[in-house]
């Protein structure tokens, strides 16, 4: 009941606001802000059902730019291997995305895309992002923009980009 109107207004929030002459870049911008809350939608029945508290779901505004990120960035992974990361990790992940007082941490789309993640080192050291790593190193991933060790006993840019 409702649906149809729900659905309106949840698109009216964010809309797209690019005003492009050519009818077929309106036509994806209208697609895409069709699809991202009926998809919101689902995702939202899902944490319900999975028992999720409701602070933890993404507000729409999040979710939006979790699929921006994720389409902007995020590459083709030559190994088909992927989605399947302990729900733990993805969680203390989670976690520093949202608390990090620093540079945000990529969506997993992004982390773990297997694209162009180069190690570069830079003159300023800064915290691990990896969960419960407290190093300060001074190598980066070019991609994420985040801090991460790179020492002969710790690996953290290689578990950063897979777990
Ligand atoms: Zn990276
Ligand atoms: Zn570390």
């Amino acid at each position: 009941m409702g649906g149809v109107d729900l659905l309106d207004s949840l698109i009216a929030l964010y809309r797209t606001k690019v005003r492009s002459k050519k009818w077929y870049h309106r036509l994806v911008f209208h697609f895409l802000d069709m699809v991202i809350p009926t998809t919101w939608l689902l995702y939202r029945r899902d944490c319900e059902g999975s028992g999720m508290g409701k602070k933890e779901e993404m507000k729409l505004y999040t979710f939006k730019s979790y699929v921006a990120e994720g389409l902007c960035k995020s590459g083709k992974s030559l190994e088909k291997k992927r989605g399947r990361h302990s729900l733990s990790i993805a969680g203390a992940y989670e976690e520093k995305r949202k608390r990090g007082p620093t540079a945000p941490i990529p969506v997993p789309d992004v982390r773990l895309d297997q694209t162009a993640h180069w190690l570069i080192m830079t003159g300023d050291k800064g915290r691990c992002r990896v969960p419960q790593c407290s190093g300060t190193p001074k190598a980066m991933c070019r991609k994420c923009n985040v801090h991460l060790c790179f020492t002969p006993d710790r690996n953290c840019f290689l578990k950063f980009h897979t777990e």
